[in-house]
């Protein structure tokens, strides 16, 4: 990411103060105000925060009436806004000023980002605005302005990425912390839209937007979620004739392995009985069935988690295809993760 960053300070401070808007936590600096209005604004929109904000504020004037609130009273007030555990974390920082900084909100970043439901971005946002620390607050708005006038094509949803637009801020802020932050953040809700929207006819960062010289402020920033691994049981089942064929099927044309052929396989981890009752279902008669031993088998967005059982049967039917271990060798293309269970066998 290449900073370029120290130009944009002077005009976005001329902007902000032309453009701020009047919101009720920034009628003063008052660490309070800014804390409560920045944990209700986690999950919810600055209209619905208002009505809160405003009913909060007068039940629970200050940090003292906080930490002495009962619970009950508390998740009442914060009714409707949803993830609780914000009230009652609100609650236990509350208690610690009162108990370990005799009711003084704290002043620094390092002090603060210590209480209870305070993170990075929040503590930032505190010390930056109410005590005017040279620290940023990154969140998602400023994330995105930053990735835009750098051109950055790192991925914002990783915690690195975080980390380096923090410390490229670190190296630019300028005296004017607080209102550094708060332009940053609102540059990115009222101009630097999300979803390929921004609005730079009217951003004042035009001129050092690396992503509006180059028209690639629809593409910024990157967002890649990483996939989850799925995991999969399976019980793979070694069907094997008298003559020493094996029964194979024929995978469907499309998805994982398409069009290769497999061992007969069902979901879950099936018990003896449940494979013989499975098998007979089929017509198929069994002389003996015996475990033969667990395997994994890890794909690219999914893990087989595979126990493999031998089913010794009478004859070939089920509407299966028998191959000799020659046939396997040569036409039949059996996927890593069942000749796995084969080998396993041997
Ligand atoms: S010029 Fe456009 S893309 Fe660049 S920061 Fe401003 S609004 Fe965002």
């Amino acid at each position: 990411m290449s900073n370029k960053l120290g130009a944009i300070a002077a005009p976005l401070l001329a902007w902000y103060a032309q453009n701020k808007r009047e919101l009720p936590w920034r009628q003063d600096r008052e660490p309070y105000h800014v804390w409560v209005s920045e944990i209700m604004l986690q999950q919810t929109r600055i209209e619905a925060v208002m009505r809160y904000y405003a009913r909060f504020m007068r039940e629970l004037p200050d940090i003292k009436s906080l930490s002495e609130v009962s619970d009950d009273r508390l998740l009442k007030l914060w009714e409707g806004l949803g993830y609780y555990s914000r009230a009652r974390n609100l609650k236990k920082a509350a208690q610690t000023v009162m108990n370990d900084f005799g009711g003084a909100f704290p002043r620094r970043y390092a002090e603060i980002v210590k209480l209870a439901g305070i993170g990075d971005y929040t503590s930032g946002a505190i010390a930056s605005i109410c005590f005017n620390e040279k620290v940023p607050a990154v969140d998602g708005n400023v994330l995105r302005v930053i990735s835009r006038v750098t051109a950055s094509r790192e991925n914002v949803l990783l915690p690195e990425t975080k980390k380096a637009v923090t410390q490229r801020l670190f190296a630019v802020m300028p005296e004017q912390a607080g209102d550094f932050n708060e332009a940053l953040m609102e540059l990115g809700e009222v101009v630097c839209l999300p979803n390929g929207e921004p609005n730079c006819a009217e951003c004042p960062l035009r001129a050092q937007c690396a992503a509006f010289r180059e028209n690639l402020t629809a593409e910024l920033p990157v967002r890649i979620k990483r996939q989850k691994r799925r995991q999969e049981q399976k019980t793979v089942l070694h069907i094997v004739a008298p003559s020493g064929e094996t029964a194979l099927r024929k995978r469907g044309a499309s998805g994982l392995l398409a069009g290769m052929y497999e061992l007969p396989n069902v979901e879950g981890f099936l018990s003896e009985a449940e494979i013989r009752s499975l098998l007979a279902d089929r017509g198929l008669k069994i002389t003996d069935v015996s475990y033969i031993k667990e395997a994994k088998h890890v794909f690219t967005h999914v893990d087989w988690l595979m126990k493999g059982w031998r089913v010794a049967v009478i004859e070939k039917s089920g509407g299966f295809i028998w191959a000799t271990a020659e046939d396997m060798k040569k036409s039949y293309a059996l996927p890593t993760a069942f000749q796995k269970m084969l080998k396993q066998e041997n």
